[in-house]
């Protein structure tokens, strides 16, 4: 089956005054329709300007210099501005992270529906209220209550599920989330993942949840795609990566998550910090952190390999990695 998203050897660069940093620097990853992929690592791993790819969107001075991105069978990187509009929030949309902060404060939120809407093409008033009132009610807000109210009248927790209503109002085939839980209440982010689990379930569309937590990864995600340094070093379904992890670095994530079973002084950080992406280390770029490097590792970039079931690993000594 043809994925829905293929993204190959993508990198993406920034130059600064300092050098010239890789954001993405050869990533690769494939979601297939109705999945969803969780996409985790700790912040600077190049989730972001990997998500902000997939739509052309990646902000100056960033370029993408190399890779292909192929959605529903088009070549993102070569599709005009026009197409690129409409490809945006039909065939794409994203939740920003921390977008519920970032809502237009004096327009009612009825208003912000048809606006969207508008700049799409959808004209009609009543079929758009229709349309954005069932959302709302798949998110379990009372379209009455919400629609003629102002951002700043709502809870953070209300205004993130009208973004992801929002969001889906073109009915795209995919929705990307960046950290779509990051700024809310644990109670709150609970809500909000079964929300999306739900969302999920009755329209079946994908979705790419970008996260650094890989304790709300479970609840949603079909497969969890593990990002360092601007590249892609592991991908399995979720039992695979929470039973059977074999990147050292995917190991480290979980066994840094905080669990609410588990003791609080079984939680391990993981050693050191992200490299710097203007002079990454020689080698694998996880080797300063890494229990398993060996001299190989300090030398040979290790690549993205198959290793049986559809599961791929970038690591020279996956064999000897357990959890
Ligand atoms: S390639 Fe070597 S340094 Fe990199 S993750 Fe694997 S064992 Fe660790």
């Amino acid at each position: 089956m043809k994925p829905l998203l293929s993204v190959r050897d993508l990198t993406v660069e920034f130059e600064l005054t300092r050098g010239i940093l890789k954001a993405v620097n050869g990533a690769s990853l494939e979601v297939h329709k109705g999945e969803v992929m969780a996409l985790v690592g700790e912040s600077g791993s190049g989730k972001t300007t990997f998500a902000f790819s997939i739509l052309n969107l990646v902000p100056p001075p960033g370029r993408i210099t190399s890779g292909k991105i192929i959605f529903d069978g088009r070549d993102v990187l070569s599709l005009s501005e026009e197409e690129l509009r409409k490809y945006r929030w039909k065939e794409v949309a994203m939740v920003f992270q921390a977008a519920q902060n970032a809502m237009n404060p004096v327009m009612r939120i009825a208003d912000q529906m048809l606006d969207t809407a508008q700049a799409h093409g959808k004209t009609s008033r009543g079929e758009v209220l229709e349309r954005a009132s069932e959302l709302l009610r798949m998110v379990h807000l009372e379209p009455s209550q919400v629609l003629h109210a102002y951002p700043h009248e709502l809870s953070g927790g209300m205004r993130q599920r009208v973004i992801i209503a929002l969001s889906l109002l073109l009915d795209p085939k995919m929705l990307i989330l960046d950290e779509p839980t990051t700024a809310l209440d644990v109670v709150t982010q609970a809500y909000i993942l079964d929300i999306l689990a739900e969302i999920r379930q009755k329209l079946g569309l994908a979705m790419l949840l970008l996260t650094h937590d890989m304790s709300i990864v479970a609840k949603v995600a079909d497969r969890v795609a593990v990002m360092y340094a601007g590249k892609v070093v592991e991908v399995g379904n979720i039992e695979e990566i929470f039973y059977d992890a074999k990147h050292p670095y995917t190991v480290g994530l979980i066994k840094a998550a905080p669990s609410l079973i588990g003791d609080i002084a079984d939680k391990r950080p993981i050693p050191g910090s992200p490299p710097d992406l203007i002079n990454p280390p020689p080698g694998c770029p996880f080797h300063p952190r890494c229990d398993y490097a060996t001299d190989r590792c300090r030398e040979e970039v290790p690549v993205l390999t198959p290793i049986g079931d559809g599961r791929v690993v970038a690591c020279h000594n996956w064999q000897q990695v357990h959890l």
